[in-house]
């Protein structure tokens, strides 16, 4: 079994071989006790591999396009996937981070990511957001006037002049994609200075007239559910104006554009379409100008590097029927797939049916629910699904779970947040565990609920 991560040319994001990797762990992970036992009924899975091979396929499907020498800094959007470990693999691979909080840049940092490479966004940066930034050399990008003017007052009193990229977010108001929540680029978006409202253009233009020291120009149309065809008018119309910005300074003042992330990812198979490859492609046709070499580039891409690694494997408890209605009750609810249980149209997530030791379930496929354990109706992560009928024991894995799901877990019902256990293969094809992040304890909890102030409402 050793030919699973051979034979894989790097970049190449092969289905066959994901699934293959996911069966063999999914097997190991009962056997070593990842999870299963009482004690264990939940546990993600990240496959390191799959999280290599797709940071391998970013970075050659841009340099397929770009020009030689052109400077390009990819970066993870880290709430896509808040773990130190992963942000470090992720460097590792060459890509940096995008954070958008405190917390965010904290765990960059302790990941190792340097300043150079990092990237805070954020539409509510305080001031001292803004100063650790400046004083760090972090690359930042402006979200709206008030934020540009907080930065006037800042800037000068860095050391060495301001150091990093500097940049304003730009909403191209192109309208939204399939979910209203993902979409970043409608014409009432929180997010970004709204270019097409009376006097924003001209009020950009003035801005960098004003501001020598901007040097960046940012975007990012919308994630999940966004078409590709849109995310690219979006980069169109940042180039655009980048352009015209430098022709009124008569000098390359924007040096730079982050160009933002938002690639969809397919959760109804193993093939990871759209590629980088063909969204590079799209780019390159839509804005020839942005790989010619006069423009350094940023990406921020988040759900579309993860997504495919990360698997969820829930113990079923019990199978009842209720009404003529089959369901199977899990471990796995809205405490690990908040979106895909209070938006399920927006965020199915597929299903895979294992048995109590991890093999794939063979049962005829009968139609069932698959609920969690969350004490309300709606704690369903699949509906009416058919699957292989699932017994008590066995395990239901929620596939494409890497980015958003684990990573953004929520507390209700004070369920313990699962550990996370990266896998990798061995030569020898013996499956390999590496602890991301320990499950919580019941300690933790107790902790995380005020258990050191007991008495102090008394
Ligand atoms: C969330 C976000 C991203 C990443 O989006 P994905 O859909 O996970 O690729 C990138 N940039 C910004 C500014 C974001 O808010």
């Amino acid at each position: 079994m050793a030919d699973l991560d051979a034979g894989v040319a790097p970049g190449t994001q092969d289905p066959g071989a994901l699934a293959a990797r996911r069966d063999r762990a999914v097997h190991a992970a009962v056997a070593q006790g990842v999870v299963g036992g009482e004690d264990r009924p939940l546990a993600a899975l990240l496959d390191v591999a799959a999280v290599r091979e797709a940071a391998a396929a970013l970075q050659s499907a841009f340099a397929g396009v770009a020009a030689p020498g052109q400077e390009i800094l990819h970066t993870f959007a880290v709430k896509a996937g808040a773990l130190v470990p992963v942000l470090r693999l992720l460097d590792d691979c060459g890509i940096g981070a995008e954070a958008a909080s405190p917390g965010e840049l904290a765990l960059a940092r302790a990941a190792g990511v340097p300043a150079a490479r990092t990237v805070l966004d954020s539409p509510a940066k305080t001031e001292g957001e803004l100063r650790e930034a400046l004083a760090r050399g972090i690359a930042l990008n402006a979200d709206n006037p008030q934020e540009l003017a907080r930065l006037d007052g800042l800037v000068d009193g860095v050391p060495g002049g301001h150091g990093p990229g500097l940049g304003i977010r730009i909403n191209p108001q192109l309208g939204g994609g399939a979910i209203d929540a993902m979409s970043t680029a409608t014409a009432t978006s929180k997010f970004g200075v709204a270019l097409r409202d009376e006097g924003a253009r001209e009020w950009v233009l003035r801005a960098y007239r004003e501001r020598p020291w901007l040097n960046r120009l940012h975007c990012h149309v919308g994630s999940q559910g966004m078409p590709t065809a849109t995310m690219a008018a979006g980069v169109r119309e940042t180039y655009e104006l980048a352009e015209e910005i430098n022709a009124a300074a008569g000098r390359r003042q924007v040096t730079t554009l982050d160009i933002g992330g938002g690639l969809p990812v397919n959760f109804t198979s193993d093939a990871t379409t759209p590629s980088y490859a063909e969204y590079a492609r799209l780019l390159a046709e839509t804005v020839p100008g942005l790989f010619d070499g006069r423009y350094g580039l940023v990406t921020e891409f988040g759900r579309s590097l993860l997504a495919k690694a990360g698997t969820v494997l829930a113990r079923v408890e019990y199978t009842k029927s209720a009404g003529g209605r089959r369901i199977a009750v899990t471990h796995a609810g809205a405490q690990i797939a908040v979106r895909t249980v209070f938006a399920p149209e927006a965020w199915p997530l597929r299903v895979a049916a294992y048995d109590a030791e991890g093999r794939p379930k063979a049962a005829p496929d009968v139609t069932q629910d698959v609920a969690g354990p969350c004490c309300f109706a709606g704690d369903l992560v699949a509906r009416g699904r058919d699957l292989p009928e699932l017994a008590a024991g066995d395990l239901a894995a929620l596939l494409d779970t890497g980015a958003y799901y684990f990573s953004n877990p929520f507390s209700y019902n004070s369920l313990p947040r699962p550990g996370v256990h990266g896998f990798t293969t061995d030569g020898d094809g013996a499956v390999r565990f590496h602890t991301v992040r320990e499950p919580q304890s019941l300690a933790g909890i107790v902790a995380e609920a005020g258990g050191r102030h007991r008495d102090t409402l008394l």
